[in-house]
């Protein structure tokens, strides 16, 4: 049997809480025996610099590197919004994905049809709903240089950000999304602003060269303003989006309201295949923060780490059944009216997070039974 290891990064605020309801899924799938993972924990963000002063050791990020993938739980809060730049939480993750090479990030909005009443659109537009947001994540304006104020020297100033795509870039997230997009719905809906920007241009050009390669899966195009339009009209229209950097940040949240709430959000972020191995470097965290708001209280819903795993077994490891039997106990245990108070109606009765991980592993059982 084949051992998997995995770095666990719980971070602060309520990822040390979800990661710990992981952990009895991973208990659940060693003990079934059909398969092993192997664990290490370290810290991350701001646990990380009260012990080390920075937002992740080089120790951890060794760690990091040698693992088959990393779960990363959530980073940040108000008792380091004054450290220094360089060494703030978000550092800790933006090095994991830097150093990793994490260029594809996915973000599946999966409307679960027990929750279909929670999202701000009419349930017959998001029920059963379920697409890939595929953001380039290493490229693009929050990276290309030059990236600046400057004093102009009458009292003004002025700002810099440049977007930047270069044709490897635009390939290798391209081939990501055909690939993705064979394992599910055939689909990919490129997206971009080749009306207004030069980057859309060849960012349209180099994904339709690409294609050429992929001729099984269909592909269409679109301006991103008008893929934003129509991700709220009728999301179910498409399959797997790919775009850049900046409308990826801003499309994945729209898709993320489609499907209620922030609780229930998991997401990958993949590394291009090692040429010798195939495998890809991957780490998988929840879409959402560390809610300080809510830390300590138990009030966290477990379910987008845990999901967050799921797909690490499916896109990690390619343990489809393990993946799709994990997604149905989340179903199952959604579908018996079991709601943390993120995802409770007014009035509903709720469950704590450690309950909803219970929940989640006694549905396990039941179905494998
Ligand atoms: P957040 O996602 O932490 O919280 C937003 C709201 O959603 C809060 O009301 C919170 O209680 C709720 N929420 C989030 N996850 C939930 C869950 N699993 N269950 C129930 N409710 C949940 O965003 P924020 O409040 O803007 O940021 C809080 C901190 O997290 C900040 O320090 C921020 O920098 C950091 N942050 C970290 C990441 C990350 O680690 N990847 C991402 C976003 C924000």
């Amino acid at each position: 049997m084949t051992t998997h290891t995995l770095l666990l990064l719980p971070g602060d605020g309520i990822g040390p809480e979800i990661m710990v309801e992981v952990k009895k899924v991973l208990a659940w799938f060693n003990a079934r025996g059909t398969v092993s993972f192997e664990t290490d924990e370290d810290l991350v963000g701001g646990a990380a610099y009260d012990a080390h002063g920075k937002a992740i050791s080089d120790a951890a990020m060794d760690k990091a590197m040698a693992a088959d993938a990393v779960l990363f739980g959530a980073v940040g809060g108000p008792k380091w919004d004054s450290v220094p730049y360089d060494v703030r939480p978000e550092a800790g993750l933006l090095r994991l994905r830097k150093d990793m090479q994490l260029f594809a990030n996915l973000r599946p909005a999966i409307c679960y049809p027990a929750l279909a009443d929670a999202s701000s659109l009419k349930p017959e537009v998001v029920e059963g709903l379920d697409i890939l947001i595929l953001r380039e994540l290493t490229g693009g304006v929050y990276f290309g240089e030059p990236k600046e104020i400057t004093e102009l020297g009458n009292g003004q100033k002025r700002a810099v950000d440049t977007q930047v795509y270069e044709s490897y870039e635009i390939d290798r997230i391209a081939r990501a999304a055909f690939e993705l997009a064979r394992t599910r719905g055939g689909k990919v809906t490129s997206m971009e602003k080749r009306n207004v920007m030069k980057s859309g241009v060849l960012w349209n050009e180099v994904v339709t060269q690409a294609h050429a390669d992929y001729q099984d899966v269909k592909l269409e195009h679109m301006l991103a303003d008008a893929g934003g339009m129509q991700l709220v009209r009728w999301p179910k229209q498409f399959d797997v989006i790919v775009t850049d950097n900046l409308f990826g940040d801003m499309l994945s949240d729209v898709a993320a309201m489609l499907t209620g709430s922030l609780g229930m959000l998991p997401s990958a972020s993949l590394g291009a295949p090692d040429p010798e191995t195939g495998k890809r470097k991957a780490l998988y965290e929840p879409v959402h923060g560390s809610a300080p708001d809510i830390a300590g209280q138990g009030a966290a819903n477990p379910i987008a780490m845990i999901a967050s795993f799921a797909m690490c077994l499916r896109y990690s490891f390619e343990l489809v059944a393990e993946a799709d039997l994990l997604e149905k106990a989340i179903s199952a245990a959604l579908d018996k009216g079991l709601r943390t108070r993120d995802i409770a109606q007014k009035g509903e009765a709720t469950i704590s997070t450690s309950q909803m991980g219970d929940a989640i592993v006694a549905e396990l059982d039941a179905l494998s039974a």
